[in-house]
């Protein structure tokens, strides 16, 4: 059975924005499945709803064969909601966070405090069950929006954006709680636009666009379509079009060349055929990310999707590159 099952889900918020038009997928038992795409995709409307936070205009939602609008109660009892935002008051203590979370599920007060101890231990935030939460830096914040997310016993956890905005020691701890989490048995859904977390943290991944799914399939499979590099070479003088013909580059201006090179095919030979035609590269950037130029392959031209941000990790730069493992 799928912890996850969502079905032909639309929103149109009031308004008129269509921020989902159809959207399906699943997500297996004991997955971690990344649901990836530019800021605008409809990632947080999608979660919101399988939260409920987020009325749908239509679809179905059911969380291991439970569905949220027939059965709600017993939907929402296995998921667990990591929020991208702190919501707690900054004057709660740790351990009445976790415990009164539990609460609000019907847990037994004594239970529900044998269980706070029992996942404040796993996030290491023990030492801490006392504190205000204000007091708390921001990685053990997150830390403990995680653990009251865990509070009943979620077998489904989705996450909003955990690492948007974090500094990398940070993700790097989230990253490494959230396997801890998966390996343990349950199942975690997350949405995010880095590639590089998808690719390093999930085992499947949805890239949303539009409010559309382009492709629900496991990461491995996704990354095979990343087997060509589009690129950008600069020489200190005009490339003959021969030499653009012979490499199946384009020029776009004299000592500029658009190319595309299978990473089969390697860049060093590509540079050795440049040099023995007498052409000296002084400069190399990449022409898309790879994440947009999965888009190419996956939508077949459209690389650029809904209004990514000036700073957008994935669709507007490359700054999450270095943050790779
Ligand atoms: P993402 O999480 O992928 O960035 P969202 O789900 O937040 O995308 O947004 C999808 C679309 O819905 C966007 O066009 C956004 O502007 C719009 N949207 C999101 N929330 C609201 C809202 N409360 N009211 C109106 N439009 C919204």
């Amino acid at each position: 059975m799928d912890a996850l099952s969502v079905r032909e889900l639309s929103k149109v918020y009031k308004g008129g924005v269509k921020a989902l038009d159809g959207v399906s997928f699943s997500v297996g038992e004991g997955d971690f499945y990344a649901l990836l795409g530019p800021n605008g995709a409809g990632k947080s409307t999608t979660i919101g709803i399988i939260a409920g936070l987020v009325r749908k205009t239509s679809g179905t939602v059911s969380v291991f064969g439970r569905d949220l609008d027939s059965s709600t109660m017993a939907a929402k009892s296995l998921i667990g909601l990591v929020p991208q935002d702190f919501d707690f008051s900054q004057f709660d203590r740790v351990f009445d966070v976790v415990v009164n979370q539990a609460g609000l599920y019907g847990m037994r007060r004594a239970l529900a405090r044998q269980r706070a101890e029992q996942i404040l231990r796993r996030v290491e935030l023990w030492e801490k069950r006392n504190a205000e939460t204000r007091e708390l830096s921001g990685g053990m914040k997150r830390r403990l929006l995680i653990a009251r997310a865990l509070a009943h016993n979620p077998k489904l956890l989705i996450l909003d954006e955990p690492t948007a905005g974090v500094d990398i020691n940070v993700r790097r701890a989230t990253w490494d709680l959230l396997r801890l989490i998966n390996r343990s048995g349950t199942a975690i859904i997350l949405t995010t636009h880095y590639l590089e977390e998808a690719e390093t943290l999930c085992r499947s991944v949805g890239i949303i666009n539009h409010g559309r799914i382009v492709t629900s399939t496991t990461i491995d499979d996704l990354m095979s379509l990343a087997e060509k590099e589009d690129i950008i070479l600069y020489s200190d003088s005009a490339i003959p079009t021969e030499a653009a013909e012979r490499l199946g580059g384009t020029l776009v201006g004299a000592r500029t060349m658009e190319l595309s090179v299978a990473h089969s095919r390697g860049l060093n030979s590509v540079f050795a055929e440049l040099d023995s035609m007498g052409v000296r590269i002084i400069g190399m950037k990449n022409r898309l990310n790879r994440l947009e130029s999965l888009f190419m392959h996956l939508t077949g031209g459209e690389a650029k999707s809904s209004a990514p941000a000036e700073d957008d990790p994935v669709f507007g730069g490359d700054a999450a590159e270095g943050d790779r493992e």
